[in-house]
This record gives structure tokens, sequence and C-alpha cells, in this order.
């Protein structure tokens, strides 16, 4: 199919330029859009036939649920049942933004939009065009992100085109997202509230609102990764991967400076095309062909912005070896290690 790509001023649009956008959806096609976090795939939440395109245009096991998008909040007690009260107090608090909540679904959300669980989670982007469209559309709009499963996620709309042009109707380039790190996921459904993917707004951040929040064990056994090469059991899940090896080196700054540039000397003498990543304060010490920066530790929000990118861009230019810094050192730390940790297939590299 020819898809359609449309771009939008977010700082200066009007409504109408989303019309044909709106109706695409109401008539259950696909369009991606711009969020604050990432750009989504979306598709009417609600009508299983479109879910079942978005898994199949992007590739994504059917028992991956996708997150619905709203943009107003009485349509929390449409799509769930059981609110408690926190999650309107967070929703105060961190909404819109890049927060998704995790209910109990109420009987109109199909259970192909779950993947077949009993809970829906649901989110109120920020992002004045994600906000445009759903309004415009007049449906609730379930959208992963908007790449071929495996991939990095998209952070710009060039990002969308490489993966998804002639499988989705349209893409709305909004330019590139503001976080860059896909929604922080907070689980309601079970007593205690669950942070099931940590994202932008941290585990500081919901305690200002919920008394009590604890991380999945998931998201904190990939915190403590303590073997030279970790055998964790996703291993096999390559998320966010670029064709490359890529490694993460953890320990002190000047450890790791030192290893990974004993690393690249015998990589490169070996003939092969190997890159640093690293963080604009450290990017000079390394001696590489390829060193690529992330930003400067000092703007966490650098950081989150240019990951995924960097990502790609390793594929584009053939690299088949990268050697990665830890980022540990800002608020969003924990957030980019988990992405950069599933990146690198859990190859760690301690010194
Ligand atoms: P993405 O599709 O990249 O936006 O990622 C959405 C994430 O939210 C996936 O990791 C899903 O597994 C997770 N998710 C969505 N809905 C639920 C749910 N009801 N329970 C648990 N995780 C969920
Ligand atoms: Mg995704």
């Amino acid at each position: 199919m020819d898809t359609e790509i449309i771009k939008i001023d977010r700082e200066n649009f009007e409504r109408q330029e989303l019309r044909h956008a709106g109706e695409l959806i109401r008539a259950g096609a696909l369009v991606a859009f711009p969020t604050e976090t990432v750009y989504g795939l979306g598709g009417d939440a609600l009508d299983e036939a479109t879910v079942a395109k978005i898994y199949a245009a992007k590739g994504r096991p059917s028992d991956n649920p996708l997150i619905v998008h709203i943009a107003d909040l009485k349509a929390l007690d449409e799509l769930a049942v059981e609110v408690p009260e926190l999650a309107y107090r967070l929703a105060e608090r961190f909404w819109p933004g890049p927060m998704t909540m995790i209910l109990k679904k109420s009987s109109i959300v199909p259970d192909a939009t779950t993947g077949g669980l009993p809970t829906v989670s649901v989110r109120m982007p920020s992002d004045p065009i994600a906000r445009a469209l759903i309004s415009e559309s007049q449906r609730y709009i379930a959208a992963p992100s908007a790449n071929l499963s495996g991939r990095p996620s998209p952070t710009a709309a060039e990002h969308v085109i490489e993966d998804l042009s002639g499988r989705i109707e349209m893409i709305i380039d909004g330019g590139a997202c503001d976080i860059g790190l896909e929604s922080s996921i907070l689980d309601l459904s079970g007593e205690v509230p669950m942070i099931l993917r940590p994202g932008y707004i941290t585990k500081e951040d919901f305690e200002e609102i919920a008394a009590r929040v604890e991380y999945d064990r998931a998201v904190l056994a990939e915190r403590v990764q303590e073997s030279v090469v970790a055998k964790a059991p996703g291993m096999k899940y390559r998320h966010y991967a670029p064709k490359g090896q890529l490694y993460l080196i953890e320990g002190k700054r000047a450890d790791v400076i030192a290893t990974i540039n004993q690393l690249v000397a015998e990589k490169e003498g070996a003939g092969i095309r190997t890159a640093v990543l690293c963080a604009e304060e450290t990017k000079k010490q390394y001696h590489c062909a390829h060193v690529y920066s992330l930003g400067a530790l000092s703007s966490e929000k650098e950081i989150s912005a240019h990951l995924f990118a960097v990502l790609r861009t390793f594929d584009t230019e053939h690299i088949s070896v990268i050697y990665s810094e830890s980022f540990e050192e800002t608020k969003l730390s924990l957030a980019i290690m988990n992405r950069l940790r599933k990146a690198a297939g859990y190859q760690i590299i301690r010194c």
C-alpha cells in the first residue's frame, strides 16, 4: 500500500490538518504519530480487526499487549473497572505525560488489545499532535512504538518510514520526540503499585503521590547483573538491538575508558568495524574511528533523546561491534540502562 506522509508543526498547527488522519483512524486504518516519548503506531483500540493489523504491521507477537491512548480523563472509567483512587491522583499529577497505568479492563476492551490479559494499560500523552489526533478521531488509540518488532523504538519520522513505509496508511511527521524513551509503566491492578518499565517518571516521582511503589523483579534483575557475560533468561529476546554486537562496559569511569580502548584496539587491529558509545564528557578519551556521543551527562534528556537514533545509526554505518559506556549518573539512568542492557542482549563486561 502507499503510505501517505504529512508534516505537522507541533508548535503551530490547525486542528483541521489532522482531519484526514482522524478519518483514517475511524475507518480502521493505521496512522503513526509522534508523542513526547516515541512515535506510536495508532489504530482504533476497541476494534479487533484494526488491532490485528497493528500486530501484523509491526511483526509483534500477539500476546504482547498494547497501550491505549486517551485525550480525556473520563476515558479511564470507560476502559477500566475498579479504578483505585490512587489512579486519579497519579493522573492529576502526571497526565498528560509519559506515564502508563495498568488497570482492570472493562468489557468494551477487546482481548486482542490486551494480549488476552484481564488488564488494560492506559496513557494520556502530552504531545499536542498526539492529543489532537486522539480527539479528532473520536476514538481511543492503541499505539505500540512504531517500529518493526525487535528494532529500536522510533524517535523521528524517518525511523518510522524506514520500518513501516508501505505497511500502514499514514505517517504524521512531527519532528523529533522530546524524551525519546517509552513511558514509565505502573501496574495498579495488584495490591502494591509496581513499576514494570522504568521511564522519565521515576520511582521517586511516583512516591510523591503513592505511599508505596515497588519495582517489578525484571526491572531490578537487570540492574544487578553481576557476571561478565550474563546468562539472563531474556538473553534470546533481542530488543532495541542493532545488527552489530553491542557490549556494555560497567565499572569506574577511568577503568571503563581503559577497557574500551583496549577492546577497540584489538578489534580494529583485526579489521573489524568497531564503534564506541559514550557521553560528551568522555568522548575525546577514546581512540576509535567511530565514536558516538549521546550527549552530556549533565543534561539527561540529551542522552535519552538520542539513544534510539544512535542505535539505528550503527546499522546504517554497518558497525560490527559496539562498546558502550554505562550511564549511571543521571536521574534517568535506570530507564536508560534498562534499554541499553536489552539492546546489548545482556552482554555486560564488568571491569
Ligand atoms: P510498546 O508497545 O513498545 O509501547 O510497549 C508497551 C509495553 O506495555 C509492552 O512491554 C507491554 O507488554 C506493556 N503492557 C501493555 N499492556 C499491559 C498490561 N495490561 N499488562 C502488562 N504489561 C502491559
Ligand atoms: Mg516497543
